[in-house]
């Protein structure tokens, strides 16, 4: 692994970090300026980093790199040397900043998200040589990221854990030559043909474009639940349960997220309850059957989460439940929550670009077709949880990846690239 990939929350923008000095500012601006002399045109960021005392190296990630340049790992020789030679930084610090933006830096497609369907998507397209460049999102990996023991894909009789899986699809994408960039759509306008793309910080264009950007995680909406997330309110049991240990906790929903959130809970967890809305459940039966069947797992149905009680200690102490038929409140005692209520898709930017439907879910024709006013929007595909509201599998996620890599291909086929 780079150190370029250890650094957390480092966005690819143009950005100076707070406390950048003089001799940042100067060391990276000979960087640049040595860099575009050596490369002419080539549309690249740079990123500088410092260590310690001296400054350790140049990363360089974007744009249409030279053949030389390891991509995502760096290294020009003569570059990294004028940087640690000249210039000792008295602290470390990351900024980084476009060093040039040619008007042909245009890519062939551009893949929004990162989780199963769109590295599908990069895989098949990276082996096609359109060098994808795949924006990483808010929630990179997507959700199979934070979902453990992933049973049903096919391949792995005794099962892989959703990251594993993940991790896997990324090494298989970028062997094949796509450009992973931890970075988020901001705007999209898709009337302009090459498309644009407002990274934020940054403006690339692209031929064609695959959105992949999933679908988040759903909440309450309660004011007392938002005041209390990271304070014992979760969406993620995979990243927070450990924190649960000993402790009893709720689980709220009905579907196969709240029940595998629920099971994978027990571990950590001295009492699970599960809170669900509905008299029935959505969950599958062998999901239901397996959480019903745990001794630390209580139903509790038919009952809404009226209120998370501990905001003033900023720690969760409770629930304050109703039963949806007898009308009767009650408090449950608990130290977490964790929401397992299903995901909204993540087409926000898409408003008036693409049709969707009431909930905001982008409408596709066979598959990853998406339309506008009904007509179709030549260049623009939609895959996995974005587009599918009724499978919602990684493995129906993967293939509609795959369908729309192909179209990518046949499109730039057919309109030249
Ligand atoms: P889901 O099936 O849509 O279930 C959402 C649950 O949350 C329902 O019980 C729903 O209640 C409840 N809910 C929604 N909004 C709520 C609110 N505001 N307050 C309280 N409760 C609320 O979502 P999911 O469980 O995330 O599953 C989505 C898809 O992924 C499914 O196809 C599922 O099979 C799949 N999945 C599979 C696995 C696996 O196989 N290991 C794991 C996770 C998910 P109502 O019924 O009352 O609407």
């Amino acid at each position: 692994m780079s150190h370029f990939e250890t650094l957390p929350g480092l966005d690819f923008g143009i950005k100076v970090e707070e406390g950048v000095d003089a001799h940042a500012e100067l060391s990276f601006d000979l960087f640049a300026a040595a860099f575009e002399n050596m490369h002419g045109d080539v549309g690249l960021i740079a990123i500088v980093q410092g260590y310690g005392r001296f400054a350790h190296g140049c990363h360089l990630i974007g744009g249409q790199q030279p053949h030389s340049i390891d991509q995502r790992k760096i290294c020009h020789t003569p570059i990294v040397s004028l940087n640690a030679g000249l210039h000792p930084f008295p602290m470390w610090r990351i900024y980084t900043k476009r060093v040039h933006m040619p008007e042909n830096n245009t890519r062939d497609t551009v893949i929004l998200g990162s989780g199963c369907s769109g590295l599908t998507a990069a895989i098949y397209a990276a082996r096609s040589n359109l060098k994808p460049l795949v924006l990483e999102g808010h929630e990179p990996g997507g959700q199979l990221s934070i979902t453990t023991l992933v049973e049903n894909f096919p391949g792995w009789p005794d099962g892989i854990q959703g990251p594993e899986l993940i991790e896997n699809m990324k090494k298989q994408a970028v062997r094949f030559g796509a450009e992973l960039r931890m970075a988020h759509l901001v705007s999209a306008d898709l009337t302009k043909r090459p498309f644009e793309l407002n990274l934020g910080n940054e403006i690339i264009h692209t031929r064609t474009l695959i959105i992949a950007s999933g679908a988040s995680a759903r909440w309450l909406n309660l004011p007392s639940e938002q005041a209390l997330i990271g304070h014992g309110v979760s969406s993620c049991a995979t990243c927070d349960g450990f924190f649960f240990s000993g402790k009893e906790i709720a689980v709220i929903g009905g579907g196969d997220s709240a029940m595998e959130e629920a099971l994978f809970l027990t571990r950590f967890a001295s009492k699970v309850t599960l809170i669900n809305r509905s008299e029935n459940f959505r969950a599958s039966k062998i999901m239901l059957e397996r959480a019903m069947a745990h001794p630390s797992i209580q139903f509790l149905s038919s009952t809404t989460v009226e209120e998370v009680l501990g905001v003033e200690e900023k720690d969760v102490k409770g629930l304050r439940l109703k039963n949806r038929i007898s009308g009767e409140e009650s408090i449950l005692p608990i130290s977490g929550m964790f929401l397992g209520i299903g995901h909204i898709p993540n087409a926000s930017a898409f408003k008036g670009m693409l049709d969707l439907d009431e909930d905001g879910y982008i409408l596709t024709r066979n598959n990853v077709f998406p339309t506008l006013n009904g007509e179709l929007l030549p260049g623009v595909f939609a895959c996995g949880d974005i587009q599918d509201r009724r499978y919602r599998q990684a493995i129906t996620a993967a293939g509609s990846g795959c369908m729309a890599a192909l179209e990518v291909e046949k499109y730039l086929e057919e309109h030249g690239r």
